[in-house]
């Protein structure tokens, strides 16, 4: 294994994705690769942080909560890790020397330990696609500035950057989606639909947020964002087509006629493991794809009627960086409002539509213009959330 990096950090270790991530660690290390943890980092479960100390021995821990420094050194006390709480203590561990870094928090509280990680220069596996939402023009500038190689963890990016062979003769890149769990449901049963229905995806096993993202089409709608900076292609030249059984990742077409794709089964720990030992490929005990018992794979055009977050976010992506931001943002307060049992499933993309008019009126400008430092992107970032919870709550209300 001497294509494994030395050393490693996991942003989010406690997490679906950093779990996966451990998972694949442990699995290298088992075939004898010596890999290092530098870092990990988690929001406040304090039990998984623990136990993902125990297993990856890491030299420094970080947590979001300021306030849980104390129960957090105790959690790990004889773990001989390092404990940091607070935002600092996140972009600590980001900053720590490493070799490959995972981003793996969820939301926009997973920009800033990214870019600290960015400004070093290092190996970024990028599970996080809000960093790329939210300030994706600035990220991308940022990498190439500080030399920091990309390394897309999302599957469908992953699929792409698998099969990016001809960079400059690519016609389009077609994003699979599953379809979440609602693909086949009314509006009426999606009206009604619940936290936990909504969280109930038939193929990957996720956080929570991401769930939810996947049950609105909002996190292919983020994804086609995400897949436009990465990539550098304008909206248009990226389709989105619903792939239930969620086998073939993605698609790039060329302009020869042909059309690479990458297989595998619903496991994050394929992309996570490409990642890691890119540029190489490490033998990592996955479920392996079976073709003959899947039978068929089929494709369907998504419903923009029943899934409205598609186009919004295209026409996001449309009018420009700062609208991103505030997409995003938005999308986050009205999942959490929903998550909370305060709105329906259907108002998630009322109020992030609702919240982007409101900005518009409120500070003509604000989200036409791309941003041009980060401070400006938080600025964005936190009108959009105003707005969203505003909006939110006089749905709640109503
Ligand atoms: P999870 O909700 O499972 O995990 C999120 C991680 O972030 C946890 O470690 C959590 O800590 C931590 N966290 C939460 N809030 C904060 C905060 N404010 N500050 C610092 N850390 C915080 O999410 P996923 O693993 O599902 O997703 C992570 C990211 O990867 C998302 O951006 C998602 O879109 C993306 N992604 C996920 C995929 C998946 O299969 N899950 C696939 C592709 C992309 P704690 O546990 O302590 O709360």
């Amino acid at each position: 294994m001497t294509s494994s990096p030395r050393t490693v950090s996991i942003l989010g270790v406690t997490g679906s994705v950093g779990q996966s991530t451990l998972s694949v660690i442990e699995d290298l290390r088992g075939q004898g690769a010596e890999i290092e943890v530098a870092a990990v980092t988690a929001g406040g479960n304090l039990p998984a942080l623990a136990d993902a100390c125990r297993r990856l021995r890491p030299k420094f821990a970080a947590v979001a909560d300021p306030d849980a420094l104390a129960p957090a050194r105790e959690a790990l006390a004889g773990l001989g890790v390092e404990v940091g709480a607070g935002l600092s203590a996140l972009e600590e561990a980001g900053a720590r020397p490493s070799d490959w870094i995972m981003s793996a928090i969820v939301g926009a509280a997973g920009l800033a330990p990214t870019m600290a990680a960015v400004r070093r220069g290092a190996a970024v596996a990028l599970a996080n696609k809000e960093c790329l939402v939210c300030a994706g023009p600035l990220f991308i500038e940022a990498a190439k500035t500080h030399g920091a190689r990309l390394l897309p963890v999302d599957s469908e990016h992953n699929a792409i950057f698998q099969v990016m062979t001809h960079p400059d003769r690519v016609e389009k890149l077609t994003l699979t989606a599953s379809g979440g769990p609602f693909r086949s449901a009314t509006l009426e049963a999606m009206g009604r639909a619940t936290p936990d229905q909504a969280c109930a995806h038939p193929r990957w096993s996720m956080g929570r947020k991401i769930s939810v993202d996947s049950a609105t089409l909002m996190n292919k709608g983020l994804e086609l964002i995400e897949a436009s900076y990465l990539f550098g292609f304008p909206e248009e030249k990226i389709d989105i087509i619903v792939h239930p059984e969620s086998v073939v990742h993605s698609f790039v077409h060329y302009v020869d006629g042909s059309v690479l794709a990458q297989l595998g089964t619903p496991d994050m720990r394929i992309p996570i493991a490409y990642a890691l030992s890119w540029p190489d490929r490490a033998p990592v005990s996955t479920t392996r794809l079976d073709l003959a018992t899947l039978g068929a794979l089929t494709f369907e055009a998504p419903d923009a009627q029943r899934f409205p977050a598609l186009d919004l976010c295209r026409q996001a992506l449309r009018a420009g960086a700062a609208t991103t931001t505030a997409v995003s943002a938005a999308n986050e307060i009205a999942v959490s409002a929903f998550l909370d049992g305060k709105i329906g499933f259907l108002n998630i993309c009322r109020v992030v539509e609702e919240a982007m008019t409101a900005l518009d009126r409120s500070d003509p400008g604000l989200i036409a213009k791309s941003p041009t430092s980060f401070d400006q992107v938080a600025a964005v970032d936190q009108a959009a959330r105003g707005a969203a919870q505003r909006i939110a709550g006089r749905l709640a209300a109503a």
